[in-house]
């Protein structure tokens, strides 16, 4: 009799309240129906207005993919060089991925809401590192962009491409001025270099006006790695349909994380086996993921002690009880039918590292906690360091990414972009870890998080905006400063 996978939000809504769609093959992605099950928060319900915003998504997806006469259309006038100054029937966006798996996702998040407010299909370049591990998102179609797509060498362009929103506005081939730009027939596709690298000119794509004008454009290539949800917040274009599809500012990447996101068969295969071996019987799970930066290294030593004066300090860990060894039978921990026992929380650790992992069990294995319940200690994989283009290391982080999300209590280290992603998918704003800025231990070990938004690491953004202007008042409200990164910002 094999054991069953426990989920404590056994059934909860499996489609989210109405966030997914229905009517999708089950098995073609489990995740889609099962996940809902696992996660112990869902702390929002969506608005009306984002409902309706997705499921027209979904119908102009379906109506605009790859393999219709639109699409096709489309690709044609692409491939002929036609500018076309009529509106077009179906616009796109194609997102390129760049970076490290939470980078990604975050960044694939904020294209697929640009997407949204900007009534355009997105179409994600699915290199080799990029398959297998998401599913399909929307219903009947493909994101999938198909590989006859006719722009050459996508993986070249960068910040010197002269096709970039910048190199055409420098060049005169394009116009943020909107009187110049009503007369001027727009280029055939637009590539919007977002990230690392970009200059002033680039960071133009954040403001009203470029965005008037990138409107007109059919086909836009997105390049970026990160958050820029934030800065959306600051385009008055967009104000509007904002506050109507997010009532709550914080809940923008926790909806369209879950709406968006379905790890594939195998990545949930992996998943879920984890959970049931290891996870699903404790009462509490506690993830702990420990992200050391190379700009950022320090001795093993001082993180874990900076590790346990946080959690003494938020309360995080079990307490230990050197004093007290239980007596037998006089324990809080559970026992099942069989007789085994289980433990009553368990500690996912998250690491490239096994040290921590290491440290953290042997603690629990040398001490009891307070109270007498077990505590098990456990980490899915240690893969020493970061691999670049290589699908299965991605599978494992994505995996942990999830395993994390369905913690009760989270807590993760600072500017990593993988604990970003895993506290929006759960739902939950986590203590953060302070980094260890020019390899100084921090004098504060970690702090709460606000929101469970991301931060948006955009730095050095210095370009001044032509056209309508946001209520300040209202933006300065709910943008703010990062906990765990000054110069980034956040919606609270
Ligand atoms: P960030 O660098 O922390 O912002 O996160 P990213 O996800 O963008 O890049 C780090 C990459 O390193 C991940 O995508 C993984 O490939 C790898 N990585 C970092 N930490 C872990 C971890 O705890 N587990 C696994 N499996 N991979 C990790």
């Amino acid at each position: 009799n094999v054991s069953r996978p426990r989920p404590s939000g056994a059934g909860a809504d499996e489609l989210f309240g109405g966030l997914l769609a229905p009517g999708y093959d089950r098995r073609a992605c489990r995740s889609r129906y099962e996940s809902p099950r696992y996660y112990k928060h869902s702390p929002f319900a969506a608005s009306p207005h984002l409902l309706q915003k997705l499921r027209d998504y979904e119908a102009r997806h379906k109506k605009c993919g790859p393999g219709t006469p639109q699409y096709a259309k489309s690709v044609d006038n692409l491939r002929s060089g036609s500018s076309n100054t009529e509106a077009a029937e179906c616009r796109y966006l194609v997102w390129l991925p760049y970076n490290g798996l939470g980078n990604r996702m975050l960044s694939l998040l904020s294209t697929f809401l640009y997407a949204l407010l900007t009534d355009r299909v997105l179409l994600v370049r699915n290199t080799d590192d990029f398959t297998d591990l998401f599913c399909e998102p929307f219903p009947d179609t493909t994101w999938s962009l198909p590989p006859d797509f006719p722009v050459a060498n996508m993986s070249q362009l960068g910040v010197q491409s002269d096709d970039s929103y910048g190199n055409l506005l420098r060049h005169g081939r394009i116009s943020n001025h909107l009187d110049r730009a009503a007369s001027q027939p727009v280029p055939p596709y637009v590539y919007a270099h977002l990230a690392h690298g970009l200059r002033v000119t680039d960071q133009l794509f954040y403001c009203n006006d470029d965005q008037i004008v990138l409107a007109k454009v059919t086909w836009l290539l997105l390049q970026n790695d990160l958050y820029f949800v934030p800065l959306l917040y600051g385009i008055a274009e967009f104000e509007d349909e904002l506050r109507r599809m997010f009532p709550a500012k914080e809940s923008v990447s926790h909806f369209l994380a879950r709406y968006l996101f379905h790890p594939s068969n195998s990545v949930w295969g992996m998943v879920t086996r984890y959970h049931r071996s290891y996870l699903a019987h404790a009462e509490e799970m506690i993830g702990v993921q420990v992200r050391m930066f190379p700009f950022a290294t320090i001795p093993a030593d001082d993180m874990y002690m900076q590790i346990l004066a946080c959690s003494r300090q938020e309360g995080i860990l079990p307490e230990i009880d050197d004093e007290h060894e239980p007596e037998p039978g006089n324990t809080t921990s559970a026992v099942d039918s069989e007789g085994a026992a289980s433990s009553n929380k368990a500690i996912l650790v998250v690491s490239l590292h096994a040290d921590y992992y290491e440290r953290i069990r042997w603690t629990y294995y040398k001490h009891g906690a307070k109270g007498g319940g077990g505590v098990g200690v456990f980490q899915p994989s240690h893969e020493e360091r970061q691999e670049r283009a290589q699908r299965s290391h991605n599978q494992k982080a994505l995996a942990e990414i999830y395993l994390l999300s369905f913690s009760g209590v989270l807590l993760t280290t600072g500017m990593s972009t993988f604990g970003y992603m895993s506290s929006s998918l759960a739902g939950l704003r986590s203590t953060m870890l302070m980094v260890a800025n020019n390899q100084t231990v921090p004098e504060t070990p970690c702090v709460r998080a606000v929101s469970m938004e991301p931060c948006s690491h955009l730095m050095n953004f210095k370009v001044k905006c032509k056209g309508k202007t946001v209520d300040k008042e209202e933006l300065a409200r709910h943008i703010k400063v990062c906990e765990d990164l000054p110069r980034g910002i956040k919606l609270v």
